[in-house]
């Protein structure tokens, strides 16, 4: 464990080195950085780094765990910051992370978006694919994606901001490339457009992957440790 004072600078330069990594794959995929929205997963660290990540610039944080998620949002509630919940939703806790999430990435089934249907406010929400061939990680099987964009639609207070996944783990779940992967949902998300025409973002990219996840056309990337170091043991 670092020191706190040693903390800081290695923190902005992690944050910079993504930064120029996230321009780099820009530059070479013809595309505006602009564009591309780096989020923060700080998952499993502690409030102070999101100051430290706030002070550095930062005003797009992610988190994977609802009560985790949930009462930081509330210690920083009087920071602007955009909390994107990526991890998966029960349902019975759906209402609850609507209310603090601006955007949750992870709505892979239809009793989730009837879960979040509102008539009184919107929430911002991507679909999950799912990849592979492993339901538990989540969701959508792109076959049923096209009904699930219908009910999205159809759903009031729930705006859809286009397609999330995460790229299969190259050992042991069929050794698909990140870059192929993120094509695959390149595609989907082409094929959804005459259903969604307004639905045009793609969450996908992370630490090790996203400048393959730039080059198909990412506009969200989710970066946990290449910004924020390895994760402190869960206790
Ligand atoms: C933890 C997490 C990330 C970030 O992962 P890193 O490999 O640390 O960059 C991205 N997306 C989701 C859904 C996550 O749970």
């Amino acid at each position: 464990m670092a020191t706190p004072g040693a903390t800081a600078p290695d923190l902005a330069t992690r944050l910079e080195t993504v930064s120029v990594g996230v321009a780099d794959a820009a530059r070479e995929a013809g595309r505006d950085p602009a564009e591309i929205t780096t989020i923060v997963v700080t998952k499993f660290h502690p409030l102070s780094m999101i100051e430290a990540l706030y002070a550095l610039g930062v005003r797009d944080v992610g988190e994977n765990r609802h009560q985790e998620a949930q009462s930081k949002a509330a210690e920083l509630a009087k920071l602007d910051l955009t909390w994107h919940f990526v991890g998966q939703v029960q349902g019975k806790k759906a209402r609850q992370v609507r209310a603090y999430a601006d955007v949750i990435h992870s709505v892979d089934r239809d009793s989730l978006v009837a879960a979040l249907a509102s008539a009184e406010s919107t929430i911002d929400c991507f679909i999950q694919v799912n990849l592979t061939d492993d339901a538990a990680r989540g969701g959508v099987d792109p076959a049923n994606l096209p009904a699930l964009v219908d009910t999205v639609l159809a759903a009031p207070g729930v705006h859809l901001l286009g397609l999330m996944a995460v790229a299969p783990l190259s050992a042991g779940e069929g050794g698909e490339e990140p870059r192929r992967a993120f094509a695959r949902v390149r595609n989907l998300g082409e094929q959804i457009r005459s259903q969604a025409p307004a639905a045009t973002a793609l969450s996908m990219g992370m630490s090790q992957d996203y400048a393959a996840a730039v080059l198909e056309g990412a506009t969200h990337l989710r970066i946990g440790t290449a910004i924020t170091g390895n994760r402190p043991a869960f206790s």
